[in-house]
């Protein structure tokens, strides 16, 4: 035999019973995206190298370790497969000039790749669902992407407070941050001793991140720092109140943590994270704000931009850890079939009830014919089906089929006919 190959180490296969678990939560996110007035895009996978180095900052730890980027050997070009899906959503809508007739409310949900060390909730492969609203500056559209989370989590059976929190942010803007950032290097500077390799580097170069440091040994001290809070004028405090009011008149709860400062450097304004106590430091299932110079670093007239990006993995052990099920995907019957003589009259029927609704799995035959009555009974019974169809040979000599309970113990078999399968499809269809 030949030697067996693996996936690549942190990249993961989703397979049965877990793809139908996902399929739910996606259906779930289409459907309220929907009801939202966010429409789809997909990009690329592959994107220039330059494209992240320029829209995620070089100082980030995605750019300086986290990316997989490679030369295409046919013609030399600098490529990453995207680690997230704001630059390559951004990039689209300058490329196409779809900012020129107004805003857009954008969404999209697929593969994202980093290098990072493969645990629990972090993957290199894994896969985020993100929305992009482009072209709108107020808060009423920061707080609309926070309520569709919310939504979300509402809809999947999350409940907020228990499960998954709220932390909201202002990260103010530009010129506020510099003022900020001298005072921030001026304390940093004056606690050198304490500081990390890492923090040493970003001391000069992006000292915001140094807040942002899970080094115990330099808690205390980044607890002392500076606030950016306290540095913001008047009107970005008028937008962060713009925001709380919105979710105040809804009831969101939230807390205010003056050192949510976000990994990308392309965020001003508004920042927020969702996190839960229930994935260990894997705690981030989404998080988000608002950049409104990325459009204009990437190329394009300049124009405000908020957005989330979800981890799908997290927000799946989430579900698992806190004991939500997906609704059942199993068929609404299965078809068994005593001979294969029987089956020119079994498949037309079977393809009438599919075109009906109803989800209805064949038992299949093969060299060594279809197995006995039995066996085909407890691959029905596996099968999670609510009905069994027998086609006998004495109900297909009448132009009927049995139609057999799987589940209800009270519920009784009852025949029916074969020429009139609208009349009954309604029987088996899941609810
Ligand atoms: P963390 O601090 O956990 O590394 P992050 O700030 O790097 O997260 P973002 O870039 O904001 O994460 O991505 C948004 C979401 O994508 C995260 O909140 C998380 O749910 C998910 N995510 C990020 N990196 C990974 C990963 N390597 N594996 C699985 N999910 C991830
Ligand atoms: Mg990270």
């Amino acid at each position: 035999m030949a030697e067996r190959l693996s996936a690549v180490k942190g990249m993961n296969d989703l397979l049965p019973p877990d793809s139908s678990r996902w399929e739910w939560v996606e259906a779930t996110v289409r459907s309220l995206m929907q009801r939202y007035g966010y429409q789809s895009v997909r990009t690329p996978i592959v994107e220039p190298t330059a494209l992240f180095v320029r829209g995620l900052g070089e100082v980030t730890d995605i750019v300086e370790k986290e990316m997989y980027s490679f030369e295409d050997r046919l013609n030399g070009d600098q490529l990453t497969l995207r680690p997230e899906g704001t630059a390559g959503v951004v990039r689209a809508m300058v490329e196409h000039s779809f900012l020129r007739e107004g805003g857009r409310r954008l969404f999209y949900v697929g593969p994202m790749f980093r290098h990072e060390r493969p645990q629990k909730g972090r993957y290199r492969q894994f896969h985020q669902v993100g929305v992009e609203v482009l072209g709108f500056p107020g808060p009423d559209v920061d707080a609309e992407i926070i309520l569709l989370t919310r939504s979300l989590w509402r809809e999947l059976g999350l409940v907020e407070g228990r499960d998954i929190t709220l932390e909201i942010n202002s990260l103010g803007q530009p010129d506020e941050r510099r003022a900020h950032r001298e005072a921030l290097i001026r304390h940093l500077e004056a606690h050198a001793d304490l500081l990390d390799d890492d923090a040493r580097r970003r001391l000069h170069s992006n000292p915001l991140r140094v807040l942002d440091t899970k080094n115990p040994a330099m808690q205390a001290m980044v607890d002392a720092a500076p606030r950016l809070i306290d540095f913001l004028g008047p009107e970005s405090m008028a937008h962060f109140d713009g925001v709380r009011r919105v979710l105040d008149a809804v009831g969101l709860a939230y807390r205010i943590n003056p050192r949510l400062v976000r990994g990308m450097d392309y965020y001003n304004l508004t920042v927020f994270e969702w996190t839960t106590d229930k994935l260990g430091s894997q705690a981030t299932v989404c998080g988000g704000g608002r950049y409104d110079g990325l459009i204009e670093q990437l190329g394009g007239k300049p124009s405000p931009g908020v957005g989330w990006g979800l981890g799908l993995e997290r927000l799946l052990l989430l579900l698992e850890t806190v004991g939500i099920e997906a609704p059942s995907a199993a068929p609404g019957a299965y078809a068994i079939v005593p001979s294969e003589v029987a089956l020119p009259a079994v498949v037309p029927v079977l393809e009438a009830l599919r075109a009906a609704g109803v989800a209805v799995v064949m038992h299949p035959g093969g060299a060594e014919g279809r197995g006995s009555m039995k066996s085909q009974f407890k691959k029905a019974d596996a099968s999670g089906a609510r009905f069994a169809l027998i086609f006998g040979d004495e109900e297909l000599a009448r132009g009927e089929v049995a139609v057999k309970p799987l589940r209800d113990a009270q519920a009784t078999q009852a025949l029916r006919p074969l020429a009139d399968v609208g009349a009954w499809a309604h029987e088996l269809r899941n609810a």
